[in-house]
Order: C-alpha cells, then sequence, then structure tokens
C-alpha cells in the first residue's frame, strides 16, 4: 500500500523520520519470503519495521519498501520455552509467560519492542545484570534471506561460510557491529544485526521458572558519591537481577510527575532480588542498606507486585519523558549508548559530568544500567545550534568509553543516526569483513541501507 508522508512508520522513538514508496504487512512467512524476492530482483531497497521503539533509525526507511511485521503473531507457551512470531510484543509475551509461571528474561523496560525488533538489536535493559542480553535466550530462529530463502536455525547449526573474526569490547554488553566471534551459530549473526543480514520471522526462546518472590526497592541517596559506592558494594550480591541508577537531573526531571520523590534525594538505586527459598535475603538487605548511608525512611520497598508495577514504570518514565521533551523541541534525541567495563564506571561518569558541566551545564540528565556500567547519558538541548554540539561532545564520550575498553552501543545499535560511531570501535578491516559477511547474505546490499554501513 502507499504510504502517507507523515505515517507514524516513517519515524522511530527517536523522532528521527524517513520515507518509503510502499509498506506491507504481510500475513506470513512465505508472503514475507515472496516479497523479499521480489524486491530483490527489481533492485528494491527494503526496510524491516518491528514496533519502532527503537532509537537509532534502524527501522525507519529512507525510500524503497517498507515491511512491517506486526501480522506475524503466533504464540505458543511450553514449559521451559516459547515459539513467538516476530510481531509479538514484550508485553504479550511477559504475560503469556508469568500465566504460566515463568520468565521470560529479557526486559528492555519498553514494551510495546516486538519480538523481532528486540532480537535485531540484541536489546538487554534492566535485567540484563543478571540475565545477559536477548542473545543468550534465543533457541532457534526462523529467518528469511533477501533472496527469498528460508532459514530454519537451532542452536548449534554452524554458519555455512567462514566467519571472520573482531575483537569484543571489555564492557559486559555490547551489540554494535555484527557478532563476529569464535565458534558461533548462524542465528548468531543474525542477533543484533539490525534488520541487514536476514529478517527474523519466528523465535523460540527460553522461559525460566518465575522466582517465588522478589525484594524490589528504589533507594534515595543524599549524594552520587554515596550511590555510586552503595553500588559498588550490592553488585557481587548473588540474586540481584537488577541495578539500576538515577542522577539528581533525573529525579528533578520526574518530580513534577511524583511528588512522593523526597526532596534530600540527588540520586536513586532501583534494586530487585530473587528472593531464595531461605528468604533471609530481607534481613541481609536490611543491614546492607543501613550500611550503605541512603535515606532509609524516604526511600521506598515493595510489599506487593503493584509496588513492583509502580516503581517499574517509574523507571521507565524517564526515558519516555526525555523522548517526549526533545520531540516538542522539534529535536532527535541525543542520548548515549556507551558502556565501558565495570572497573571503569567512575572513570566514564567522571567525564561525563565534568564535561556536561562545563560545555552544557543543567542541560542534561545520567541514568541506566549502572549494574553493568552501562549509563544513558540524555542532552536536552534547546535549539538546533545546541543539537549539534550535544552530537559532537557524544562523538567524543565515545572515544572516551573506546579509550577504556567500552562500545559504542550495548542495547540500541547504531542503526542510521549512530552509524558515524561504528569506525570508532572498529578498524577499516574489520568494518570491511563484517561488509564481506553482509555481501554474502545479501549480495545486492538492499536490505536495512543505511543502517550500520553508510550506503554504498
Ligand atoms: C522509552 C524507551 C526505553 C527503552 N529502553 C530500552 C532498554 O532498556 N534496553 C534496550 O535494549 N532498548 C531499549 N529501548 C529501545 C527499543 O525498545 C529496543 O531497541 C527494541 O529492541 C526495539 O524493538 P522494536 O520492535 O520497536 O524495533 P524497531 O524500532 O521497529 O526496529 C529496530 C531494528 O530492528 C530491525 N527489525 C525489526 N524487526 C525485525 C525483524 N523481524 N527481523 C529483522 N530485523 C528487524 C529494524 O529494521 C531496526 O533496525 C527503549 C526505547 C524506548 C522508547
Amino acid at each position: 500500500m502507499l504510504i502517507a508522508p507523515d505515517s507514524p512508520y516513517l519515524a522511530d522513538a527517536s523522532g528521527f523520520s524517513g520515507r518509503a514508496d510502499e509498506l506491507f504487512l504481510p500475513e506470513t512467512e512465505a508472503e514475507v519470503a515472496q516479497l523479499l524476492a521480489q524486491a530483490n530482483t527489481a533492485g528494491v531497497p527494503v526496510t524491516i519495521s518491528g514496533a519502532g521503539s527503537g532509537v537509532t533509525g534502524g527501522r525507519v526507511p529512507q525510500g524503497g519498501w517498507l515491511i512491517s511485521l506486526e501480522k506475524l503473531t503466533k504464540l505458543e507457551i511450553h514449559p521451559g520455552y516459547g515459539i513467538f512470531g516476530a510481531g509479538v510484543s514484550l508485553h504479550q509475551i511477559h504475560a503469556a509467560a508469568a500465566a504460566s509461571k515463568q520468565l521470560y528474561a529479557p526486559d528492555p523496560t519498553e514494551w510495546s519492542a516486538a519480538l523481532g525488533g528486540t532480537i535485531a538489536t540484541n536489546a538487554s535493559g534492566s535485567r540484563s545484570f543478571r540475565y545477559g542480553d536477548t542473545r543468550r535466550h534465543v533457541r532457534a530462529l526462523r529467518v528469511v534471506l533477501m533472496s527469498g530463502e528460508i532459514l530454519d536455525l537451532r542452536r548449534g547449526t554452524k554458519p555455512p561460510f567462514e566467519i571472520p573474526i573482531v575483537p569484543a569490547p571489555g564492557s559486559t554488553k555490547n551489540t554494535a557491529g555484527y557478532y563476529l566471534r569464535p565458534n558461533i551459530d548462524y542465528l548468531d549473526l543474525f542477533i543484533g544485526s539490525e534488520g541487514t543480514l536476514g529478517v527474523v520471522t519466528e523465535a523460540e526462546m527460553d522461559l525460566l521458572p518465575a522466582p517465588a518472590d522478589l525484594f524490589t526497592g528504589v533507594v534515595f541517596f543524599e549524594s552520587d558519591d554515596v550511590a555510586l559506592s552503595a553500588v559498588d558494594a550490592w553488585r557481587p550480591v548473588e540474586g540481584l537481577r537488577m541495578l539500576e541508577y538515577l542522577d539528581a537531573a533525573s529525579l528533578d526531571l520526574l518530580r513534577p510527575r511524583d511528588k512522593s520523590i523526597p526532596k534530600a534525594g540527588r540520586a536513586a538505586v532501583l534494586i530487585e532480588q530473587e528472593m531464595g527459598p531461605a528468604g533471609d535475603e530481607e534481613e541481609a538487605w536490611i543491614e546492607r542498606l543501613e550500611a550503605s548511608g541512603a535515606l532509609l525512611e524516604e526511600s521506598w520497598f515493595a510489599t506487593s507486585a503493584r509496588d513492583r508495577e509502580r516503581f517499574r514504570a517509574f523507571r521507565h518514565s524517564l526515558p519516555e519523558v526525555v523522548n517526549d521533551l526533545v520531540r516538542h523541541r522539534k529535536l532527535t534525541k541525543m542520548g548515549s549508548d556507551f558502556a565501558v567495563p565495570i572497573p571503569k564506571n567512575r572513570e566514564m561518569l567522571a567525564i561525563y559530568r565534568e564535561t556536561l558541566d562545563r560545555e552544557m551545564p543543567g542541560q542534561y540528565c545520567i541514568f541506566g544500567h549502572i549494574g553493568d556500567a552501562h549509563l544513558h547519558v540524555n542532552i536536552l538541548p534547546a535549539d538546533e545550534a545546541q543539537w549539534t554540539k550535544a552530537k559532537d561532545l557524544m562523538t567524543e564520550f565515545a572515544k572516551q568509553a573506546v579509550a577504556l575498553g567500552g562500545t559504542v552501543s550495548a542495547e540500541h545499535g547504531v542503526g542510521k543516526r549512530k552509524r558515524h560511531l561504528l569506525p570508532l570501535q572498529f578498524s577499516a578491516a574489520e568494518i570491511e569483513a563484517m561488509r564481506d559477511v553482509k555481501r554474502r547474505l545479501d549480495p545486492n546490499c538492499l536490505l536495512g541501507q543505511g543502517t550500520l554501513f553508510d550506503p554504498l
């Protein structure tokens, strides 16, 4: 079907927009295969769309066909695993898993995301501190190549050609560039490839037994320094699955929405721990919290599933507020996705603060997955000139993160908006090795044009 220039399909959550000649909503895998083969023969570029919650422009086409997989909605729950169509949302997966007393572990917090999108970006998020990225939970994938060939790939199936190896960064998370590691399975190539190597139509994903109970809290601190010391002390706690951070500016952004944020709170750390059979975690936490110097009276602790959902919504509302603010200013998001090795967390944070307090004071906030030394810096420029300045600062931060052994993208991918960062992490030869893999699977380079690499 033809697509109106102001269609929501032509943008993503970052506010980045594009154009397409036609939009397709196939209802079966066979239709996807037919469309890709047709586009391949005609030389038409194809962009794949999930739910559009991405923040790097990956699903935003720059011409050609846009294929949304939203109608692939198979959903089967089994003991230990589920089989899901690419268009099934995380909302649906989490709900179906919970109804069977199981847990779908990957939690990139934005539950409108479609499974296919989360596989294509190798999404992670708040629970990755314990459970790692989406890749770790993939058992099998069905993928359609640009030629129309359909692949049915299980763990253990090796790629049909030799894979070049590129180095991994020292951060615990990374989704920049292709996953070219020794002894990978064929399906690993497609996970995190941002819709440039093949189209995921269906996936078999691990489901874990749901924990009996959780200890969850939003712990407030009078200063950043005390909060950071608590994070360092708590990282080794066994069973801790969430360690998330909000700085003072982040709390200030949320205050108009949530009057219960304590006035003295200048940093907050969200914790969530799975309770073991002994159930002695709560007492251990009381000791830990007292030793941490937290604002204990003012902190929040969950006593029900409703409280836990409130805390989740509280944390998630922050990127939403930031994204809305930036869109309201008719700009695109200016947020980082860099991660560094855990021992470098404080050093990287100090670099962010010193630079931004000097260059753009009062116009940024920092929050995110501090358990993995993966913080999102969001700069809030007032106009185009400041946006350009902020973009240059982000490029400098990317260089610093790489110099500290980290990555330019831990979970969002680089898409189109951040592809200029890839050469900061990888040499020209390494990027060429990635392009070789791309040519092997998509010889005409039509799939996801402009994502990861400059269009040829
Ligand atoms: C408020 C907010 C908070 C967020 N928090 C997190 C977070 O904590 N962690 C995190 O990882 N991300 C986070 N994100 C980013 C986003 O939710 C993830 O990147 C998500 O994985 C994107 O899924 P989607 O279905 O919306 O994909 P889209 O945005 O539609 O597409 C993303 C990429 O995947 C490709 N793609 C989509 N479907 C397929 C498919 N079936 N086959 C092949 N390629 C495909 C697209 O071409 C594109 O390159 C957040 C976003 C928002 C708005």
